[in-house]
């Protein structure tokens, strides 16, 4: 064998080992791709199984509150089409099991027979405007805790109110009735006055009755003209506070009030949370005469006084 020919059978064994290791590297990266697609392949086939199989009707659950909590933001149909999307990648199955209790059961089963509606159950909200023309019979509240102003309530319901209040006080919890009924005038001198205070502010005539109307019930939707709604709050509560505000109901005299209004036929008018129904902002102060049967099945159903007349 010449030098030459060794020189080529060295190069040709090189150039075959260069292939061989060429295919090695090959196979190893087709062996690593089809792992890799494996895996890809039945993770996602795993998830499937789980949507697919007995999991499936708890899944439906997240979708569904979804949908109930964007309702009262008012954007219901945007966000469903992506709370599909959402909830899947993080399928486990502890937190499928919660969010059924979220769910009110109280609206699906009534607690006790829904009575008939009557006088006392009169809806005046922003939807509903008070009757023109209409003057309830008022008379004085007997009590010596009532802000001089707006101290007369409808006489049909006027024992009631004066009773809880002197119950109240019995036990301990020291009322004041800020105001309970408004006439008409009073409700238009108090709404135009604060429709004033915008317009020296700089605010158009619209503008101005849109902000007022934030802060002050436009006349003919306030519920104190009917004369059976009541602001109370606790007498010492009242010498600290000016204002009726919400941290009301951190003291004892609302929780009496609101365990007790409805054996007096009241309720607690403007619920937190229900602010979309009743289009006011809760009020822990705002109590409303509707009778105690009507009372008792709104406060044992934790409904409003708008979703009875609806019912
Ligand atoms: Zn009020």
């Amino acid at each position: 064998m010449t030098r030459e020919q060794a020189e080529k059978l060295r190069q040709q064994r090189r150039r075959q080992r260069l292939r061989k290791k060429r295919i090695k590297a090959f196979g190893l990266l087709a062996f690593f791709i089809i792992i890799v697609f494996s895996v890809v392949f039945f993770a996602i086939k795993g998830i499937g199984y789980l949507k697919s199989g007995s999991e499936g009707q708890d899944l439906e659950n997240p979708i569904g509150n979804a949908g109930i909590i964007t309702e009262e933001n008012g954007e219901g149909e945007n966000s469903d089409s992506t709370a599909e999307e959402t909830p899947a990648p993080e399928v486990t199955p502890e937190p499928d099991v919660t969010p059924a209790p979220t769910e009110e059961p109280a609206n699906t089963t009534p607690v006790g027979t829904k009575p008939e509606q009557s006088w006392s159950t009169m809806l005046v909200n922003k939807w509903s405007y008070m009757p023109e023309g209409y003057v309830p019979d008022v008379r004085e509240i007997s009590y010596d805790g009532v802000s001089p102003l707006n101290n007369k309530f409808d006489v049909r319901a006027a024992d009631a109110l004066e009773l809880m209040l002197a119950d109240a006080r019995a036990a301990g919890y020291n009322m004041y009735l800020v105001s309970a009924y408004r006439s008409h005038d009073y409700q238009v001198n108090l709404f135009n006055r604060k429709v004033n205070e915008y317009k020296a502010l700089g605010y158009d005539d619209a503008t101005a009755h849109e902000q007022a109307s934030q802060w002050v019930a436009i006349p003919g939707t306030s519920e104190h003209c009917t004369g059976l709604a009541a602001d109370i709050v606790s007498s010492t509560w009242y010498n600290h506070n000016s204002d009726l505000t919400h941290d009301f109901e951190d003291t004892e005299h609302f929780d009496w009030l609101y365990e007790h209004c409805a054996d007096y036929g009241f309720i607690l008018r403007y619920p937190k949370g229900a602010e979309a129904v009743t289009g006011i902002t809760y009020e822990p102060w705002h109590y409303r005469f509707v009778g105690v049967e009507a009372a008792k099945y709104i406060m044992d159903n934790h409904i409003t006084l708008e979703e009875f007349c609806a019912q």
